[in-house]
């Protein structure tokens, strides 16, 4: 790095309050250089005594268009792109309304509007065509900056929709199988780690078949939409509930001994029972297994004990939460 720019950049990349106030005090006010700021509608916000010598006659001038004073090379007003996040300058070539005589400028996109700083130039003709075809490029290059964002945004946004929608059971909204198997294995082997414990509740619903007999497969969907409805609803924020298929459902609770978990799986229960989702008259009712995780199990072992001990339930009259290890 020279010696200058060590001088006027500080290790923290922040210029010298003084420096930076001589500078802008020489660029604002020596005479040479225009200086405008434009609002996002191309009105003049602000501009510096040079602009206002050499093109307004000492006149304020905020808030007026700045066509008034500058015109395009090709008598149009200049084209000022606003909301263009891209840093690289853009020179435009502007002639004095009244006066005629050119003007090169380099608009810098701000956060809202432009800020066009320029000076007065006698370039050749050929020139003139050069820097309008370099301008034209970069507001080209700018759009294109500008779109490749909104679709790069976009599609992260449809990733985003798409992971979701792979997680989740169409029909009511809570996990599906294949995340609620991803978030286990993950959850069991973070509990056999650190020694913490981890239940897990398998869930069937009673005698489902005879809910879709008697009110059809709708009836029996609203059934089970109610079901998981009061899963999510009833469970603790950390706990997984999922519809593994048909009407079988799960809910994992990390840091969640058999005790509690047997105490949950006794509530839900209870309130699926009181549940009347079909029809005032008819009952829907769970059978229940639950078990925690050993240190010797896997995903595959220890949703298996559980299912056994769902099928006990079943086997001892349903309705009921059967627990064990
Ligand atoms: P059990 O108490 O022994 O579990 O009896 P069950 O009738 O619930 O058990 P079974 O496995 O014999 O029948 C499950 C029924 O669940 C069969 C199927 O028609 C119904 N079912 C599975 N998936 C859906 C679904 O998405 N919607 C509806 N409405 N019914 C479903
Ligand atoms: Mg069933
Ligand atoms: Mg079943």
């Amino acid at each position: 790095m020279s010696p200058l720019s060590d001088t006027l950049i500080k290790k923290d990349a922040d210029l010298d309050p003084d420096l930076q106030w001589a500078l802008s005090n020489y660029v604002m006010d020596s005479g040479r250089l225009l200086v405008i700021e434009l609002d996002q509608h191309g009105d003049i916000r602000d501009t510096n005594v040079t602009f206002r010598a050499q093109l307004a006659a000492f006149r304020h001038v905020r808030g007026e268009p700045l066509s008034r004073f500058l015109v395009s090379e090709q008598d149009e007003p200049p084209r000022i792109e606003s909301g263009l996040s891209f840093r690289t300058p853009i020179p435009y070539l502007l002639k004095g309304a009244n006066s005629g005589e050119l003007y090169l400028f380099h608009a810098y996109p701000l956060r809202q509007g432009i800020l066009l700083i320029g000076e007065l130039t006698n370039v050749a003709q050929a020139d003139i065509d050069i820097i309008e075809r370099m301008g034209h490029l970069a507001i080209e290059m700018s759009r294109l900056v500008r779109d490749l964002r909104k679709t790069n945004h976009e599609l992260a946004r449809a990733n985003e929709l798409n992971r979701r929608l792979a997680h989740t059971d169409p029909l009511t909204g809570i996990a599906n199988r294949r995340y609620f198997m991803e978030r286990l294995r993950k959850s069991i082997a973070h509990a056999q780690a650190r020694q913490l414990e981890l239940s897990v509740l398998m869930i069937d619903m009673d005698h489902f078949k005879r809910v879709n007999d008697r009110f059809g497969h709708a009836g029996g969907d609203a059934a089970l939409v109610a079901f998981a409805q009061l899963l999510a609803a009833q469970i603790r924020a950390g706990d997984l509930p999922a519809r593994l298929g048909g009407e079988e459902f799960a809910v994992y609770m990390p840091d969640t001994g058999l005790e509690a978990a047997a105490e949950s799986a006794e509530r839900l229960r209870a309130r699926a029972a009181d549940l009347r989702p079909i029809d005032t008259s008819h009952q829907i009712t769970a059978s229940f297994g639950v078990t925690v995780l050993t240190k010797g199990d896997s995903a595959e072992s220890f949703l298996k004990r559980a299912d056994a001990l769902l099928y006990q339930a079943k086997a001892e009259g349903r309705n009921r939460v059967v627990v064990g290890t």
